[in-house]
């Protein structure tokens, strides 16, 4: 491995993650291999993959197409820049699964490694940013310092003016969503996952207060698990079980160029806005990381934004742009992921979760631990749903 822990590192580390975990008693003796997936985007994929290649009998089942949810609309950063310190070491270990599947897929994936380039113009901005990248640094999380002219020979295309601090956050990626969804997908079923869509899950058979099946646009599916992965439309599938899943609602958009010649080898996190280059050459850049009020998905609102862009990034000025899109984040009304079974419900895995793109590889893999293996992983304690039925919720 280039960057971070080697791979038998890691293995160990989640060894002994799994292994730190507690034993579910009310699992012990069920049956649990047949597991049906609702919903195909970053985080159902994942979890498919993890359990196929497990051996489990996994059924996917996805509404439209897979990756065509909020996974499509992501900006796609995969990063650790998080706290609590125990979010941001869950997100560390997902940017390492992000590199075991790149291993294990053979380079498929559309992933930029390269790291992210950070720089601030603000004076009082820049030394909160230094402080709290210290403490980042701190906990194992590498993050160079930079100075405009070092900066300018990592990205030659980009302008840094009145760059106050900068900093290379060698470890983080950027990834297709989409793209990545299809071959995580694609390995899923090539792993033995059987892939239905377009298909709903539109009804639980809870006969005898468990689980045994789902209803769906194609057809009555036996299961002994079923996972929600249903981003958004999660709560409205956990209702059905009598399961509540306490999601707000935050608006993010993005513009989208035609395909470029290469010019960017990294994410850019400028004080206009943040911008990438994916593989296939399109640039994707926005400026909002909160909830945005203006849905306005115009080409035009799209071109004056580039023209901002443009003095941060010159060619921007210069580049077609292709679409608007208006995403929805999947976030739980505390911000922190849900990832686990529901209480009472051992039957019924539940996922929704902002960051998706950052922990998707890692949650396939616990997932499947905690389903396969019947243990509670504990890297995964402070994000079950019941945090927010016990009014403990960050
Ligand atoms: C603007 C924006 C920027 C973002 N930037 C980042 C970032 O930089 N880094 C990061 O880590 N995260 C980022 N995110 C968050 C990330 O994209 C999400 O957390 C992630 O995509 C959620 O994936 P998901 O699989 O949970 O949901 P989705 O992608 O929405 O997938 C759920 C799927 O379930 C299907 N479905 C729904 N109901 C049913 C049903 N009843 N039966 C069958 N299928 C069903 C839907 O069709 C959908 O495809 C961003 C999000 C947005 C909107």
């Amino acid at each position: 491995m280039q960057h971070g822990i080697s791979r038998r590192t890691w293995v160990q580390m989640m060894a002994g993650v799994a292994l730190a975990g507690t034993r579910v008693g009310a699992f012990q003796g069920a049956r649990r291999d047949r597991v049906v997936i609702a919903g195909g985007g970053i985080i159902g994929a994942n979890i498919a993959y993890r359990l196929a290649r497990r051996g489990a009998a996994v059924t996917l089942l996805e509404r439209s197409a897979p990756g065509t949810g909020t996974t499509a609309n992501s900006f796609a950063w995969i990063n650790a820049k998080k706290q609590p310190r125990a979010y941001h070491t869950l997100s560390q270990f997902g940017i390492e699964a992000w590199r075991v599947l790149d291993q294990e897929t053979k380079g498929e994936l559309p992933i930029v490694w390269g790291g992210s380039l950070e720089w601030i113009t603000d004076a009082t901005l820049a030394s909160r940013i230094v402080e709290v990248n210290r403490q980042y640094a701190s906990w194992g999380y590498p993050l160079r310092p930079l100075d405009a002219a070092q900066m300018a020979a990592l990205e030659p295309a980009a302008r840094f003016d009145g760059l106050r601090y900068g900093v290379h956050a060698e470890l983080e990626a950027s990834v297709d969503p989409q793209g990545a969804t299809e071959v995580i997908v694609a390995h899923a079923k090539a792993a033995g996952a059987r892939v239905v869509h377009p298909a709903t899950v539109t009804g639980l058979d809870l006969t005898g207060g468990r689980l045994r099946g789902v209803r769906t646009t194609t057809g009555d599916i036996a299961a002994d698990v079923l996972v929600i992965a249903c981003g958004n439309d999660t709560p409205a599938l956990a209702k059905l079980a009598g399961i509540d899943v306490p999601l707000t609602r935050s608006a993010g958009i993005l513009v989208h160029t035609t395909p470029q010649p290469s010019t960017l080898s990294r994410l850019l996190l400028s004080p206009l806005g943040q911008i990438k280059q994916k593989r296939n050459g399109r640039f994707v850049t926005g400026a909002d990381f909160g909830n945005t009020a203006n849905d306005d998905t115009s080409i035009a609102r799209g071109e004056q934004f580039l023209q901002r862009m443009a003095a941060v990034l010159p060619a921007m000025g210069k580049m077609p742009v292709e679409k608007l899109t208006l995403g929805l984040r999947v976030l739980p009304k505390d911000g922190f992921p849900i990832v686990g079974f529901a209480d009472g419900h051992p039957d019924i895995y539940v996922t929704a979760m902002h960051s998706g793109m950052t922990l998707g590889p890692l949650v396939g893999r616990l997932a499947a631990t905690e389903i396969l293996d019947g243990v509670e992983v504990d890297l995964l304690a402070p994000y079950r749903l019941s945090r927010f039925a016990a009014g403990t919720a960050r």
